[in-house]
């Protein structure tokens, strides 16, 4: 079942009782993922409404960028597919982070969990990862001094890892986390890193004492975290930046890869859901094999943001019974199910429930 801080600020899209969100759909398996959620959502009669943007790499149209954001802003929630990111242009942006900068969508949070019948190394992985999401190594400022001389700027301040940070613990209080683990490179980077570590081990001491705090060094958590998961287990890994996308891939990797687990993007106002490992999937795309949990997942997360409990139960259980008593399995966990197999069988189970209730 999702966790996720509902807004409990920000002006939403609700018209006569049902919401407007925003979906951009990306390029790759995006599209395709969107209009499972839809399928799920029209079968289930959630109250929720798209307002699908076309947005891509594609630079000569600067103004889809602009329309997206403008209707996230609107409707205060979207969900996302990932857009392509081309490498070999260094004036082209990753669309992606300008979403998230613009908006201002400082915490990626991801809930990595085993699902049992998910075939893996280990078992009992219950981790939440908190990572910074707008500064650091992504302020995207970058240049050649000299010809064969780049500089590349990690940006740290004050204000954002002590927002992160009380995101994390505040997160930890809220949904019972046993513990915080900072993860760093304070032993090198000492000034960046060692502010994130001072920051973080001073608000562990002085306002959240009741939570159990640790510090692990980056190279130190990788070897950890494959070898002994468990031992984050029911706590929260924090994280800056780029750390926090290396080792957030690590923790999906155990637990079945980039098709199961979601991640969302929150800020103060506006959250973006979208899957954690932010694959487009591009050489998956049409042939109906991409595992849609990680987005139905993630479109239980927006709904449980939403204030949507209901719906996001019913259909977060249902697909769980769909993986673990129907086994019901894509190809990149060693099934041999379509995705659309996949969303019937949820719907199958949403059927049953409603049987069961005698709703309807
Ligand atoms: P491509 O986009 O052509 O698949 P890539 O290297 O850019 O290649 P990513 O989109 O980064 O791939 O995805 C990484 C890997 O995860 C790929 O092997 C991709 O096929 C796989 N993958 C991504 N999303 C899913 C999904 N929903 N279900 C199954 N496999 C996935």
């Amino acid at each position: 079942r999702s966790k996720v801080m509902p807004n409990e600020k920000a002006k939403l899209a609700r018209y006569g009782g049902r919401q407007t969100v925003t979906a951009l759909p990306g390029d790759g398996i995006g599209p395709e993922m969107i209009a499972h959620v839809q399928r799920i959502f029209t079968f289930a009669n959630v109250p929720v409404d798209f307002e699908t943007m076309q947005l891509n790499s594609d630079l000569s149209r600067d103004e889809d960028l602009e329309n997206a954001i403008v209707a996230i802003k609107r409707n205060g929630v979207c969900l996302k597919g990932n857009i392509e990111t081309k490498f070999d242009d260094p004036q082209f942006k990753s669309r992606n982070m300008e979403i998230r900068r613009r908006l201002d969508l400082f915490a990626n949070v991801l809930h990595t969990v085993s699902i049992p019948t998910v075939p893996t190394r280990h078992k009992d992985i219950d981790i939440v990862m908190i990572r910074e999401n707008t500064e650091g190594e992504y302020s995207g400022l970058e240049h050649e001094t000299t010809k064969g001389v780049v500089e590349s700027l990690k940006i740290v301040t004050k204000d954002k890892m002590e927002r992160i940070a009380r995101f994390a613990f505040e997160y930890a209080l809220r949904y019972d986390r046993k513990n915080v683990t900072a993860v760093h490179k304070a032993n090198i980077q000492k000034l960046g890193d060692g502010l994130f570590l001072k920051i973080a081990t001073n608000l562990a001491k002085n306002e959240y004492p009741e939570i159990k705090f640790q510090a692990m060094i980056v190279d130190n958590a990788s070897m950890q975290l494959v070898s002994r998961p468990q031992q984050f287990s029911g706590g929260i890994m924090l994280m800056p930046n780029l750390y926090g996308n290396i080792i957030s891939n690590i923790a999906c990797g155990l637990v079945g890869g980039p098709g199961l687990v979601s991640g969302m993007n929150i800020g103060k106002h506006y959250a973006v859901f979208e899957t954690a490992t932010r694959n487009t999937g591009t050489s998956l795309a049409g042939q109906d094999v991409a595992n849609p949990t990680a987005f139905i997942r993630a479109a239980c997360d927006m709904l449980c943001y939403l204030g949507y409990y209901n719906d996001a139960n019913l259909i977060s259980d249902c697909l769980f019974r769909t993986l673990t008593v129907q086994r019901v399995h894509t190809a990149d966990i060693g099934g041999k199910a379509t995705a659309s197999e996949l969303v019937t069988s949820v719907l199958e189970n949403i059927e049953k429930q409603w049987e069961k209730t005698h709703h309807h």
